[in-house]
C-alpha cells in the first residue's frame, strides 16, 4: 500500500489522456485563443502504459480516464483494454462529455470499464448550448440512456453556476427519482484557463444543499463510501442517489487518495498545486523503473496538507486559473 506523509492512503490516479476537447464549458476553457499541446508533448500509450503498471505494482488500484474529452484521442477503447488487463487495476473508471461515446458504450464492459462519470450540466437545449457553445445536449442525452441500458454504474456530474443552470437543480434531482443514478453537483472551482476567477462562490455545498431541500424536504443523508468526495443523500421512494461536491471549499482533502498526471505528463498530488514534477521528461531522459519510483515515492512525501497549502505553494500561477482540460477534473 502507498501512503503519504499525511498517513493517507493513496490508491487512485486520475489520467488525463488529452488537453484537446470538443466543447467549450465556460467553466473550464475560454472560447478563442487556446493553444493545445503539440502531440509530441502528451504522454504516449506506452508511456502510460508503463506508468501505471509501475504505479499498479506499488498500490494503485483504481485509474480513472479524463482529459479534456478522452474520446478524441485515437485507440481510446485499445488503450482502456491494455489498462484493465494490468494486474493489480481492480477499477477502470472513465470520465465523459459524452459527445462521441453513444456508440462505443455496448463495449465498455469489454474493455474493462466499470462505472462512468457523464458531465451534463443542464436538461434544457438552450442552456447546455449556453454553458458548452456547442450544440451537443441530444447526444449527450442519448449516450446518457445508452449507460442506463448496459448497466453501466453511472453518474452525472453537474457544476453548479451561479445565473447559469441554477435552474436545473431540482430537474436534475429528479432524474434520480427514475433512474440508478447518482446526480452530483460540484461547486464550481476557478480553473476555468481565463484568470477570471470566481472571487466569491456563491453555490457552495450548503446553499445546494438547501436549495434541493425547498422541494425535496425529507432528503436523508447517507453513509459516504470511503475517499469519497461527495456527500452523499437520497431521498425516498428514488432509486439513483444525490450528492454534493464541495469542491471549491476542500472539505475533503483529509480522506484524499488520488494522484494525477496531466496530459503533457505532469504529476499532481493535489488538483490545486502546479505539479511536482514531469514524469514524461524523466522517462524520455531514460530513467529506470526504479528511479521513476525513487521519484514518484518522494513526490507522495512531500504532498500538501490540503488543497489551500498546496495553492499557497504553487511556485507560478497563482491562484490556481488554468483550463481544467489540462488536468482533468
Ligand atoms: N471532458 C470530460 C468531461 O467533461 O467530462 C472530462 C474532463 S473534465 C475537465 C472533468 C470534470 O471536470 C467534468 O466533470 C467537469 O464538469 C469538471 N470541471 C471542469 N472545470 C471545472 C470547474 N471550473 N469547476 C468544477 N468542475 C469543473
Ligand atoms: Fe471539455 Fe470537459 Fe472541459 Fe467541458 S468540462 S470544456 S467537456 S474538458
Amino acid at each position: 500500500m502507498l501512503y503519504d506523509n499525511h498517513g493517507r492512503e493513496i490508491n487512485y490516479l486520475r489520467l488525463a489522456v488529452t488537453d484537446r476537447c470538443n466543447l467549450r464549458c465556460f467553466y473550464c476553457m475560454p472560447e478563442e485563443g487556446i493553444k493545445y499541446m503539440p502531440k509530441k508533448e502528451l504522454l504516449s500509450y506506452e508511456e502510460m502504459i508503463r506508468l501505471v503498471t509501475m504505479m499498479a505494482g506499488m498500490g494503485i488500484s483504481k485509474v480513472r480516464i479524463t482529459g479534456g474529452e478522452p474520446f478524441l484521442r485515437k485507440g481510446m477503447m485499445e488503450f482502456m483494454e491494455t489498462l484493465s488487463n494490468i494486474t493489480g487495476i481492480e477499477k477502470l473508471n472513465i470520465t465523459t462529455n459524452g459527445t462521441l461515446t453513444k456508440d462505443l458504450v455496448p463495449d465498455f464492459k469489454k474493455v474493462g470499464i466499470s462505472s462512468v462519470n457523464l458531465s451534463l450540466d443542464s436538461l434544457d437545449e438552450k442552456r447546455f448550448f449556453d454553458i458548452t457553445r456547442r450544440d451537443n445536449f441530444s447526444t449527450v442525452m442519448d449516450t446518457f440512456h445508452q449507460l442506463l441500458e448496459h448497466g453501466i454504474q453511472t453518474k452525472i456530474n453537474a457544476v453548479v453556476m451561479n445565473g447559469r443552470n441554477i435552474d436545473d437543480i431540482i430537474p436534475m434531482v429528479r432524474l434520480a427519482k427514475e433512474h440508478q443514478v447518482a446526480v452530483r453537483f460540484i461547486e464550481e472551482m476557478p480553473f476555468n484557463g481565463t484568470g477570471s476567477n470566481s472571487e466569491q462562490l456563491l453555490w457552495d455545498y450548503p446553499k445546494i444543499l438547501d436549495h434541493i431541500k425547498t422541494e425535496f424536504p425529507n432528503i436523508e443523508k447517507i453513509k459516504d463510501p470511503k475517499h469519497s468526495t461527495s456527500f452523499n443523500y437520497q431521498i425516498p421512494g428514488f432509486k439513483g442517489s444525490v450528492g454534493i461536491i464541495a469542491a471549491y471549499s476542500r472539505l475533503f482533502c483529509g480522506s484524499c487518495n488520488r494522484i494525477r498526471l496531466t496530459p503533457q505528463g505532469m504529476l499532481k498530488t493535489c488538483l490545486y498545486d502546479n505539479g511536482v514534477f514531469n514524469i514524461k521528461n524523466l522517462i524520455r531522459e531514460g530513467a529506470s523503473d526504479e528511479q521513476l519510483k525513487t521519484a514518484f515515492l518522494e513526490a507522495l512525501g512531500n504532498r500538501a496538507k490540503d488543497g489551500f497549502e498546496a495553492e499557497q505553494n504553487r511556485d507560478f500561477g497563482f491562484p490556481a486559473s488554468e483550463s481544467m482540460a489540462t488536468i482533468g477534473g
